[in-house]
């Protein structure tokens, strides 16, 4: 794999400055580094994801090696097999726990995993321009945000713009309120459904979805274990 992924890596000729029209989409995107193709399709990296997290969840240590070669190949572009939108909570980065190196995931971290238009552009990004093949949103066991979103139902205020970043996952919260199981969680991976919902909201996006070209997808990540969940979301297009 590593071989396989240095070639690659090697292989990223192009190089762009400027803006450039992106097939099938009809608007332009500003290009800084693109790759020429995906590498692969939505499905295989899925199943490298997977793989990489069982790699995690078994040895902890990431055991995903990189050669100063690779290193210098990357400053010539990027080819992210996949894309996260995850916390930013500092027990969930996505390389370490997914057993990836510099150059292979596309991520976009903020507080909740929430998709505003900030976020949601990075992914337009990383899908039309970098041809990223996967999105996975992937909220954590015992996230604050969601426990701020939770508290807001119950009348409580945050300082600062928490309390607009709380207002964001509050719907998850009161979605979710008096369902079996446990709130917390169950309002973790509604407010996940919500944010694919929200991703699926782009023209950009939806219309690489609809082309096969792009997956949404949603996880749900267990701090103690180790162990990515990834959901059967019924949001999904
Ligand atoms: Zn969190």
């Amino acid at each position: 794999m590593q071989s396989e992924h240095r070639t690659t890596a090697l292989s990223r000729k192009k190089f762009l400055v400027g803006t450039v029209l992106v097939a099938g989409i009809g608007m332009n995107m500003p290009v800084l580094a693109a790759n020429e193709a995906p590498s692969m399709s939505p499905d295989d990296a899925l199943a490298k994801l997977k793989a990489g997290n069982t790699v995690f969840v078994q040895h902890m240590t990431t055991t995903r090696t990189q050669t100063i070669e690779e290193r210098a190949a990357l400053g010539q572009g990027q080819a992210p097999f996949a894309s996260l939108l995850s916390c930013a909570d500092s027990r969930t980065t996505p390389e370490i726990i997914f057993n990836q190196g510099l150059g292979d995931l596309f991520v976009v971290r903020v507080a909740g995993n929430v998709a505003t238009a900030t976020e949601t552009a990075s992914l337009e990004y990383a899908s039309a321009v970098l041809k990223s093949p996967l999105i996975v949103v992937m909220g954590h066991s015992a996230c604050g945000a969601v426990k701020a979103g939770i508290d807001l139902t119950k009348g409580e205020s945050f300082p600062g713009d928490i309390q607009a970043l709380a207002a964001i996952i509050e719907p998850a919260a009161k979605t979710t309120k008096g369902q079996a199981g446990d709130w917390t969680v169950n309002a973790t991976k509604e407010n996940v459904r919500l944010s694919i919902a929200r991703l699926n909201q782009s023209p950009v996006l939806s219309e690489l979805v609809k082309s096969g070209a792009l997956k949404i997808v949603g996880a749900y990540y267990q701090l103690e274990t180790g162990v990515v969940s990834f959901m059967e979301s019924r949001s999904q297009a």
